[in-house]
């Protein structure tokens, strides 16, 4: 019975049921298509199944693409309506053939298509095929899976669950991020981790051992602070962000990113028994920041009197935790990812509340709040030819003025010190370094040992003497967007250039393969091809 059952790819699938529809007279010639938004969701697949359906069906000549507008419904001519059916047929044949053959009434108005609950029927070989007992899962989207595109931060005790569950379900591509090295007190709560590891980047080992886990998985890694030195381009082409973090400071950045690219992210916290887990969609209920206190916010509050110690005391302050807390959090937060990913439910802007001394679980809801500032969502994303480390700041200003109008300024992310000043000397010493690498030792007077006064800005207007530096001088980290604004509108750019570099899920594989979407985007973008070999292949003796 089952090798009777003809396969058909995704798309084929998509193209069937869409043809079908076109021969049911669901979608009538000189009408456009439903938007792709309303296709995938009726049709439950990806954006890229979709499309290359829809492509198929425009090589066919039964639809065509019109720039800017949709997918236009030819008039079926002899031959066209017989490409029709032969892809109608593909999908069942009583749907296509009986639907040729008999005139169907038309329909009085726009109907939406049938929603296929079911998959098709795909026996899997468990012998050679890892991820085939998830095709017994009926909602189970092995395509879906295999396209994500989901950033870890954090690569703890929690991230270390999360990236391990990742591989296993086959995640297709993996971006870590980790600021911190191993240590040996890790190495009781982190799987992914060994004991000759010392010394080593998180970030870097959890992503190898991610791939050694599922060889199938693209990953990459990032050694650097989400607070700082992620661009938010990539952000903008995840579907997933999972949190695993230990404190207020980075969830807080996590999620505003997330929020101004409108992606949803998962966060957990543990801490001895206890841990909660909780999903932030933009635009669904609270934030993380909602679900703060005034005592918190306050706290977090970078630009009160004294910006370096308040930065300091962020980083301390680690809790106790165990391996099995670690694992049931980081547990559900795999879980909720895999279920955005496939559209399931999701309570977003409620946190799971788990107690492992009473074995306790509840839900409970988080309040929105109206004047919460991270409410914002970039609009449209300018994506520029420009590199972070090659663009200066009058280059940005001057294509935000073309835009904008001479009063244009340029908002910038984070503060960016100017100077130190001792109030007892009366030295002034210049910086022009991003808040986050001042440390707290720095700001004390070489001279005297007080600690000096910051002076700091996060408005470029065109006044200041340094507008000839780079942005990466800056600390404006590659692939970011950068938001200008005259008073009235906001313009949002993309440092696009960077993309080849900042994000291509190749680490701890061989060189690039030719052909790839990063290869081909490397040559449109005119940029000089420099290989990344080096430091993506990173040999890990175990
Ligand atoms: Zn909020
Ligand atoms: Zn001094």
């Amino acid at each position: 019975m089952a090798s009777s059952i003809p396969r058909t790819t995704l798309p084929e699938l998509v193209a069937g049921k869409l043809a079908a529809a076109i021969l049911e007279k669901q979608h009538l010639p000189g009408a456009y298509f439903p938007s792709e938004r309303d296709l995938i969701k009726d049709l439950g697949v990806s954006r890229a199944s979709l499309r290359e359906g829809l492509h198929i069906l425009a090589e066919a000549g039964l639809i065509e693409a019109h720039q800017g507008v949709g997918w236009l419904v030819n008039e079926l001519s002899g031959p066209q309506a017989a490409k029709a059916r032969k892809l109608a047929v593909k999908i069942s044949p009583v749907v296509g053939e009986a639907s040729a053959k008999r005139k169907k009434p038309k329909a009085s108005g726009p109907r939406r298509l049938p929603v296929a609950k079911e998959k098709p029927l795909h026996i899997p070989n468990l012998k050679t095929d890892r991820l085939g007992t998830f095709e017994f899962i009926s909602w189970w989207e092995r395509e879906k899976v295999r396209n994500a595109r989901v950033m870890v931060v954090g690569a703890g005790a929690l991230g270390n669950e999360v990236v391990k569950n990742l591989a296993l379900m086959g995640i297709g591509s993996m971006y870590i991020v980790d600021f911190d090295r191993i240590e040996a007190a890790n190495l009781s709560r982190s799987i992914l981790f060994r004991e000759q590891d010392g010394g080593r980047e998180k970030s870097q080992i959890a992503a190898a051992r991610a791939k050694q886990i599922n060889p199938d998985v693209n990953v990459q890694y990032l050694h650097g602070d989400v607070t700082t030195d992620i661009g938010l381009g990539v952000f903008r082409r995840m579907d997933v962000i999972i949190g695993c973090l230990d404190n207020r400071e980075a969830r807080l950045a996590l999620n505003r990113f997330c929020h101004w690219m409108g992606k949803p992210w998962v966060d957990g916290a543990i801490q001895e028994l206890l841990g909660l887990a909780r999903v932030f969609v933009p635009g669904e209920g609270a934030c993380y920041e909602c679900t703060l206190t005034e005592q918190a916010r306050r706290e977090l509050s970078l630009r009160y009197s004294c910006p370096l110690l308040a930065r300091q005391n962020i980083l301390l302050g680690k809790v106790p935790t165990t391996p099995t807390i670690a694992s049931i959090i980081g547990a559900l937060q795999a879980q909720e990812a895999l279920k955005l990913l496939h559209g399931l439910p999701v309570e977003a802007g409620k946190v799971m509340h788990f107690n492992g001394m009473t074995n306790s679980m509840h839900t409970s809801a988080y309040v929105p709040r109206e004047d919460c500032e991270s409410h914002w969502t970039y609009g449209e994303v300018v994506e520029l030819p420009a590199r972070s480390e090659h663009t200066a700041l009058a280059d940005l200003l001057r294509i935000a003025r073309a835009d904008l109008g001479k009063q244009a300024v340029i908002e910038l992310d984070q503060e960016l010190v100017l100077a130190l000043e001792c109030p007892q000397c009366g030295t002034k010493e210049e910086v022009l370094r991003p808040l986050s690498e001042v440390t707290l030792e720095a700001g004390h007077c070489p001279a005297c040992g007080t600690l000096r006064q910051v002076q700091m800005t996060h408005l470029i207007t065109g006044e200041e003497a340094f507008l000839h530096r780079t942005l990466a001088s800056l600390g404006i980290p590659p692939l970011h967007i950068l938001r200008a604004h005259n008073g009235r509108e906001y313009r949002f750019y993309e440092l696009t250039g960077d993309l080849p570099d900042a994000l291509h899920f190749r680490h701890f594989e061989g060189p690039a393969r030719v052909g790839s979407p990063a290869g081909r985007l490397r040559i449109r973008l005119g940029e000089e091809v420099r290989t990344s070999s080096a430091k993506g292949r990173v040999v890990l003796v175990d």
